[in-house]
């Protein structure tokens, strides 16, 4: 395939939209938030296109920060960085991106783990912006346009560092290009290896860049799976949304007895089956046995309870249930039912761990819903622990924690 050409690709007008914004979110955005809307800005020197770089002055006439424009965006300005003046320029993001490189080099042995997320967008001062390391592939999520400019310089930054075999381009699906040559899951460099894997905490993962959600695996619960690995020694495990078996293998690395990985979608219980293959070199994984069930979670754990099947430990880990706020109070309701649902399939002292990824659901909300299902299943629940995102999905603002989960033995 020809390599990539980004010389198509937009470039950035050089001259910096000079933005003046209502003095009510001045504070807001000194703080770090990385989020400007449009309705709070009061005037611009001229129109800007996606991508723009534009400088916030404050009441006083001083520089207030700095962020990208998005035409298409009612969040209007992407903030890169407030507080003191600095240039952006390709040196920044050089600078920005090698830091976030270097936090990630220090937290992973990657003979052990080598799949983790390099950049989590606002939360690593780069919104819009994810990139996921998967060993020799990488891949880059786009969640707008306003990287475009930058992204010739983003893809040398990761070959100068990591010398990926392949480099992917996910587009989110509110990423409307209109520019023909970008397709979500494309090779930017290289070709994609028909087999691409990784290694998280030793288990070889399959994944799927192209076609997989998000960029292919859900590094965010890299540590809850070894947290329930730790659980599950001589136990049985139903992993509830179990997509391609993760918290399935990593109970079976940890000497479970059982596996059972649920989930509505077949493609997603073949790879799980496909990651139990890829390991059967482990003595504890090849003595686990692996079951798939593919059904709504809902109806299959229903009918669980109804045949009096139990499990040791079971995690349930859904996805969003509020993508709208408006949806807030149906998501609470469906994470009680789901939960009660759970808790009536947990052994006696067994364990339920239970999830949220809704970022408009709080901790609190989902801690309470959870535990008003475990007491409507009428089970007595001690509370043995919170945890939250992996340590590559720092949380840089409040929208930022999205990820929760808490760890419930049951009487
Ligand atoms: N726990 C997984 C990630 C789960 S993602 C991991 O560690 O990798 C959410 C999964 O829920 C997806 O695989 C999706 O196919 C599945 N899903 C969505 N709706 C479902 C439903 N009603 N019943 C069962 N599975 C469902």
């Amino acid at each position: 395939m020809a390599p990539f050409d980004f010389t198509t690709l937009p470039t950035r007008n050089p001259k910096r939209i000079a933005v003046r914004i209502q003095p009510n979110v001045e504070k807001h955005l000194r703080s770090g938030h990385p989020w400007l809307y449009v309705d709070r800005i009061t005037s611009t020197s001229h129109a800007g296109n996606t991508g723009d770089h534009a400088v916030i002055f404050d009441r006083k006439n001083k520089f207030l920060g700095i962020g990208i424009w998005d035409a298409e965006s009612q969040i209007r300005l992407k903030m890169l960085h407030a507080g003191s003046p600095v240039k952006v320029n390709d040196d920044w993001l050089n600078q920005r991106l090698q830091d976030c490189f270097a936090k990630r080099d220090s937290y992973f042995d990657t003979t052990q783990t080598n799949g983790y997320r390099l950049v989590h967008g606002e939360n690593d001062g780069l919104p819009d912006l994810v990139i996921d390391r998967y060993g020799e592939t990488i891949v880059i999520k786009l969640y707008s346009a306003i990287w475009l400019p930058d992204l010739q310089q983003i893809v040398a930054t990761l070959q100068a560092h990591y010398a990926p075999h392949c480099i992917v381009l996910r587009l989110a699906r509110r990423f409307k290009s209109d520019l023909m040559q970008l397709r979500d899951g494309m090779a930017l460099v290289g070709t994609l290896p028909t087999q691409p894997t990784f290694l998280e905490n030793g288990l070889r993962y399959h994944v799927d860049p192209f076609q997989g959600q998000k960029t292919g695996f859900f590094l965010d619960q890299r540590d809850n799976r070894s947290k329930v690995g730790e659980l599950c020694q001589n136990k049985t495990l139903l992993n509830v949304f179990s997509y391609s078996g993760g918290f399935s293998l990593a109970a079976a690395q940890a000497g479970a007895t059982e596996a059972t990985s649920l989930d509505i979608s077949q493609y997603a219980l073949t790879e799980a089956d496909k990651n139990f293959g890829l390991n059967q070199h482990l003595s504890a994984v090849a003595a686990c046995q692996h079951h798939t069930v593919a059904a709504d979670a809902f109806a299959a754990l229903k009918t669980f309870a109804k045949q009096g099947q139990r499990f040791d430990v079971v995690v349930t880990d859904p996805p969003s249930f509020a993508n709208k706020q408006d949806a807030v109070p149906n998501a609470i309701d469906a994470y009680t039912r789901l939960n009660r649902l759970s808790a009536q399939v947990v052994s006696k002292n067994g364990v339920l761990v239970a999830a949220s990824c809704s970022s408009r659901v709080t901790s609190e909300q989902f801690f309470d819903a959870v535990l008003s299902g475990v007491h409507q299943a009428q089970r007595t629940a001690i509370v043995l622990d919170k945890t939250f995102h992996a340590i590559d999905h720092p949380i840089g603002f409040a929208e930022g924690a999205y990820l929760k989960c808490i760890y419930l033995q049951l009487d």
